[in-house]
């Protein structure tokens, strides 16, 4: 449920109706825009009195949020959030290139695709060093060497980093790491995700393999309802009978989260597709869709990449869809 408050309220009439509807077992979450206020209550909500909340003074209207999730709704936070990540900012009309390996590998190969995907104009470097492998017998990432590679990576750069997360266990490891990463694997850990919510760390989530969007922002709900707001969905493709590519990128899943959500929405067409060559192309297409932001897989050598080559661009192919990007958005606007 959701109370709209009228212009002019005073944080005193404000505070005062919190600690009422605080009383009656309710979370209450405050967004304040520039002209409205909105209460989002979240809770057992059949014990208010929708006649008696709508008719006070400072109340404008009262709005019962039939959606599952709440936080993340945009009815609770009409405007979009804005993720920050030193000088990266995701969100609300800010939008980041993100790039880097699969995996990372060596310190020479890190540091070689950091230089090179920032002098491509990359906001944020990416590189997985906890590996989600189909197969017991693959490359299972370089683990706490590998988030030590990336944090040198960082300071040679100066690039914020992401990396993925498999198991709370190892949340101490991520202390230097900008943006956690929980795979599409992942996406239903409801364990991983409330741990996770207990943190201030910003979140990147993955949508699974095989989930509608309601269930991705509702794994986005279980961060929130920690206490952590600081999330950026993911669309990666799903599971469908396809099978030329490696998954179906589906693009409206961007205005429908828009619509639906105000957490910033980022695309990676590198795990969508599965193939070098449709990367640019579907990443063009998520900018013009309004993405928030693009994540693809780069690599000095794709042909000899422990973990994802044929998805992997080169640094020039990068550099070259970054100015293709930046124009497509300038088009959309
Ligand atoms: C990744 O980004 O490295 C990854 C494993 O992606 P996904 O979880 O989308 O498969
Ligand atoms: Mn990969």
């Amino acid at each position: 449920m959701i109370a709209v408050l009228k212009s002019g309220t005073t944080p005193e009439q404000t505070a005062h109706l919190v600690d009422w509807l605080k009383h009656m077992d309710l979370d209450v979450h405050i967004s304040e825009g520039q002209e409205i206020t909105i209460l989002g209550l979240i809770g057992d909500t059949s014990k208010v009195d929708i006649e008696l909340l709508s008719s006070l003074e400072i109340v404008e209207t009262v709005k019962r949020v039939s959606e599952p999730f709440k936080q993340a709704n945009r009815k609770f936070n009409p405007n979009s959030s804005v993720i920050t990540v030193g000088n990266a900012k995701i969100g609300n009309g800010h939008f980041a290139m993100i790039a880097g390996p699969c995996s990372v590998e060596s310190e020479e190969q890190i540091i070689q695709v950091a230089t090179a995907v920032k002098e491509a104009g990359a906001d944020i470097l990416r590189g997985g060093a906890f590996k989600p492998r189909t197969s017991p017998y693959a490359f299972q990432g370089m683990k706490d060497k590998g988030i030590q590679l990336l944090v040198e990576a960082k300071k040679a750069t100066g690039l914020p980093i992401i990396t993925e997360i498999m198991n709370i266990k190892t949340l101490d490891l991520f202390e230097d790491v900008d943006i956690i990463q929980v795979g599409a694997r992942n996406m239903q850990n409801f364990d991983l995700l409330q741990e996770l919510g207990k943190t201030h760390k910003p979140i990147l989530l993955k949508r699974g393999l095989a989930n509608t969007l309601q269930e991705l922002l509702m794994s986005a709900e279980y961060i929130m309802s920690e206490g952590n707001e600081n999330i950026i969905l993911c669309e990666r493709g799903i599971r469908t009978y396809e099978t030329y590519t490696r998954n179906t990128l589906d693009l409206s899943a961007i205005p429908v989260l828009h619509e639906l959500s105000h957490l910033p929405v980022v695309v990676d067409p590198s795990h969508a597709t599965g193939k070098a060559a449709l990367v640019p192309p579907m990443a063009l297409a998520a900018a013009a869709a309004g993405a928030d932001g693009i994540m693809v897989e780069v690599h000095n050598n794709p042909a000899c990449a422990l973990c994802d080559g044929p998805q992997s661009l080169t640094p020039d192919q990068f550099a070259k869809l970054n100015r293709k990007v930046q124009v497509i958005r300038e088009a959309a606007q």
